[in-house]
């Protein structure tokens, strides 16, 4: 179990709509940024257009249920 610490983890994959594709993808280029309400968001790419796509995660990733 060797995780990098970083403050701010990207997930590795993060899928998001993309509102021109009209499709669910996995974004590229993911950051994780902070919207206004403080919570934690991603913002990645779509890999077919370029469009820009926000995926709003819950307060605490936790992968494991
Ligand atoms: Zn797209």
């Amino acid at each position: 179990m060797a995780m990098p610490d970083t403050s701010t983890q990207a997930p590795a994959n993060v899928e998001g709509y993309c509102v021109k594709c009209k499709a669910t993808r996995s974004m590229t280029e993911i950051q994780m940024v902070t919207t206004k309400n403080g919570k934690p968001a991603a913002k990645g790419k779509c890999p077919v257009c370029g469009t820009t796509m926000m995926k709003f995660l819950s307060a605490k990733a936790n992968p494991t249920p």
